[in-house]
């Protein structure tokens, strides 16, 4: 009885304890600038038009039913998933070099990557970008392996600190891992342009180091798949000769799936000599995916992996979700602008360009962690303590408000 009466109370999750004290807070006027997730200009989660007719498809299917998928999830999802990340016409699709298997959305993979990792390479050091999703180092830390982190955003000039980033990369111990954002680094909404990809991808190559994409806003950020996984196809290109490039991919964002988990984990092989039969090193990759999945979910969720899977191999509706990204990286890119425009026009002490100019669903706004918490005590504006505000939770209802009560606090 007395066996886990010492066991340590750990603080709530700093994300999910924001809509705990947003939820109790009466005031009338409240503003959910924290969890990353899509608001329409309305403030209320959006279902995209092409999963409402996609879940038509399924359910009118005379197949319709809920029986368990295979150990590596619906092919047809991972197949589709595989064509929207690398691109319809990728060489190593073509040349047979990937291994998909479905995961727990985009959390669920980075987690298969840490266990294939721990079993494989468990003494390599995981470098994560400074800062970055807290949740990244959770999961690799959960699994044994121990991390480092690599510069990333320079306060000062509110840019990348690419000096520092390829020094990391020279210093760290070759071999060592990088976690890269694919597209809209969480939390600060800056990505390296494309030339600095290509530097920050040669020196990881010149150390033998292993990239790991984290791909959770895909067309997300721009509106168009190709431009938002120029990093990760670059990076194909680059190692295609070289080493496997691990990939983790989320649909909760970009189809707006957040609570049905689903996404997919990539290996990437390299071009093997005659003497390797790739085919083998395949199914050997195959079969250690499937014990991981096998012993922690059995099998991956269905109903959401349908829906996506409906979305990707339909014409019509590929169509269809296409324009639901265009109207929700627009509508954000739009509320960057009138937050900044407002900022500008209240006069608020600073430069705001940095709203603007940040991609995807967040803005390191640079306010301080005092500055956060009076925005929540005396405004009921709620983001999380690091500064970070989730464009998609403004609207034209509220950018004002949120404007004024920066101001606020600014002043
Ligand atoms: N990676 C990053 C950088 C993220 O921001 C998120 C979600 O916020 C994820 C991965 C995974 O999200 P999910 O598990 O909901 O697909």
């Amino acid at each position: 009885r007395t066996l886990f009466n010492d066991i340590d109370l750990l603080p709530p999750d700093s994300l999910f304890n924001i809509k705990q004290r947003l939820s109790q807070d009466s005031r009338p006027v409240k503003v959910d600038l924290g969890i990353g997730a899509y608001r329409d200009d309305n403030g209320k989660p959006w279902v995209l038009p092409s999963v409402r007719e996609a879940e038509k498809v399924i359910q009118k299917d005379p197949s319709y039913n809920h029986e368990y998928l295979g150990i590596g999830g619906l092919t047809s999802l991972t197949q589709g998933a595989a064509k929207v990340l690398l691109g319809d016409d990728n060489k190593a699709l073509k040349e047979k070099r990937v291994v998909s298997v479905q995961s727990l959305s985009g959390t669920g993979a980075l987690h298969m990557a840490a266990r294939f990792f721990t079993k494989f390479c468990g003494d390599k050091l995981v470098y994560l970008s400074d800062p970055t999703w807290a949740n990244h180092n959770a999961i690799f830390e959960t699994m044994g392996l121990k991390t480092a982190t690599y510069p990333y955003w320079d306060p000062a000039t509110k840019s990348l600190n690419l000096k520092g980033y390829l020094s990391a990369i020279e210093s760290a111990p070759k071999g060592s891992i990088f976690v890269l954002h694919a597209c809209a680094h969480n939390p600060t909404g800056l990505d390296p342009n494309q030339e600095q990809w290509a530097s920050i991808l040669d020196a990881i190559i010149k150390k033998d180091h292993i990239v790991l994409f984290d791909s959770a806003y895909q067309g997300f950020a721009s509106g168009d798949l190709d431009r938002d996984a120029f990093a990760v196809r670059l990076g194909l290109e680059k190692l295609a000769e070289v080493s496997p490039i691990f990939i983790c991919q989320s649909f909760a964002k970009n189809v707006g799936m957040y609570g049905e988990r689903a996404g997919c984990f990539h290996i990437v092989l390299p071009r093997q000599d005659q003497s390797v039969s790739i085919e083998n090193v395949k199914d050997a990759i195959n079969s250690q995916l499937a014990k991981i999945t096998r012993s922690e979910l059995s099998n991956p969720p269905a109903y959401g992996a349908k829906i996506v899977s409906t979305v990707l191999n339909d014409e019509q509706l590929t169509e269809q979700w296409h324009k639901d990204m265009v109207t929700m990286s627009s509508r954000i890119i739009k509320m960057r602008h009138q937050l900044r425009d407002n900022l500008v026009k209240l006069h608020t002490p600073g430069n705001w360009d940095h709203i603007v100019g940040q991609t995807g669903m967040f803005s390191y706004t640079g306010l301080s962690p005092e500055m956060v918490k009076r925005l929540e005590k005396e405004h009921a504006v709620y983001l999380v303590g690091s500064g970070r505000a989730s464009i998609a939770g403004l609207n034209s209802g509220n950018v004002e408000y949120v404007a004024k009560a920066i101001n606020e606090v600014v002043n």
